[in-house]
């Protein structure tokens, strides 16, 4: 079967772990710290704070911002449910904003300022599929509205040269992602005082960590905030440490997939639309194609899967999972619903060749022919 998405796991890996269980300190140690460094260094910041999820570093970075019960944040629901279930951690309210269009699955700019009411106090952006967002906009929406902006930046890690957007961005390390860590996540931010409280609320808000105690040894510690227990653990950090490695690597491989895909795509397919364009800044997450209106989804699921090649969906809009709907009712998105009526998401990863390319382009042109 060939996967939607695969990690890149080797002897490499293997030898790191090995070396985290000989040296016999398992969590929050000097890994941990070098994977923060080398992480902040890919990504042209000064430091990064690891946690266990990009869930995690979500929610810590609202709470570093200072959200709360009674604020409203802006949210696409074009995105993965965990980007809005970290407002509702912190006691806001997500308000849910349309894409820009079909052909650009991103958060509209101009639709968030029609939601944009006295109680907003964030916004939280993501990088559908990897493909940026755009940066001058964004930044000119939050400098208007004097908002944090967030990025959600689970789709989009890598030395994309453009630096932070906003106020903090969070990235993830699940398996299916770019580079894994397993679970894992990680927060950069331009303000040292949000990364320092995020980096005292991922361990329960204490003042010091077990390893400063031992090293430094200071007397006992203080809870002074609210804390989780969100901390990294060092195999995951050794395994993050090798990743990074090899993660530009991977994203170029990610890059010339996706450019095979839009060639043979246009040739075999050309019924198919696919979303932004091929010049598009993008750290090449996943493959999204939109299938022709009215075309039988689960159908061509399921001819694909006959023919060996996994799909997937990315993602069903927020707004329309029950919890949600049973929230906040009411909330129709045209260009959000639309997008997910047709999407499709064919296999990319890094350990793809181009002939199987060509090979899910045929299979994808059979189904919609059948
Ligand atoms: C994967 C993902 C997350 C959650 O990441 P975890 O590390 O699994 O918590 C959040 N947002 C988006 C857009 C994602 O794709």
């Amino acid at each position: 079967m060939l996967l939607v998405s695969e990690p890149g796991l080797g002897p490499e890996e293997t030898a790191a772990l090995s070396g985290v269980i000989a040296d016999n300190w398992i969590t929050m140690g000097d890994r941990v710290r070098a994977f923060e460094k080398a992480f902040a260094a890919e990504h042209g910041v000064a430091d990064a704070v690891a946690v266990n999820s990009c869930t995690a570093a979500l929610h810590l970075a609202l709470q570093a911002l200072a959200i709360g019960p009674g604020d409203e944040v802006l949210v696409p629901s074009m995105s993965f449910v965990a980007t809005s279930n970290a407002v509702l951690y912190t006691g806001a309210r997500p308000v849910f904003v349309d894409i820009e269009s079909p052909g650009v699955p991103l958060m509209s700019c101009a639709h968030a300022a029609e939601k944009v009411t006295a109680r907003t106090r964030a916004v939280i952006i993501m990088h559908y599929a990897g493909y940026l967002a755009d940066r001058s906009s964004w930044r000119d929406f939050a400098r208007t509205y004097n908002l944090p902006l967030i990025e959600d930046s689970a789709h989009a890690v890598g030395r994309l040269r453009t630096g932070l957007f906003g106020d903090a961005a969070a990235f993830s390390f699940y398996g299916n992602k770019n580079m894994t860590t397993g679970e894992g996540g990680m927060i950069i931010a331009h303000d040292p005082a949000v990364l320092e409280k995020a980096r005292q609320a991922r361990g329960h808000g204490m003042t010091s960590g077990t390893l400063t105690r031992l090293r430094e040894r200071p007397a006992s510690y203080d809870v002074t905030m609210l804390g989780a227990n969100y901390r990294m653990n060092e195999l995951s950090a050794a395994i993050g440490l090798v990743q990074l490695e090899k993660l530009s690597g991977w994203n170029d491989t990610r890059e010339t997939l996706t450019r095979a895909y839009r060639l043979a795509l246009k040739e075999t397919c050309p019924g198919l639309d696919i979303p932004f364009s091929a010049d598009w800044r993008s750290a090449h997450h996943i493959m999204p194609v939109l299938l022709p209106p009215g075309a039988d989804r689960m159908a061509v699921m399921n001819s694909l899967r006959d023919a060996g090649i996994q799909t997937s969906m990315h993602y069903p809009p927020i707004h329309q999972l029950s919890l949600y709907s049973q929230m906040y009712p009411g909330t129709s998105l045209p260009q959000t619903e639309e997008f997910a009526a047709r999407q499709l998401t064919l296999p990319l990863h890094p350990k793809m060749e181009a002939a199987q390319v060509e090979t899910v382009a045929r299979a994808l042109a059979h189904a919609l022919a059948g």
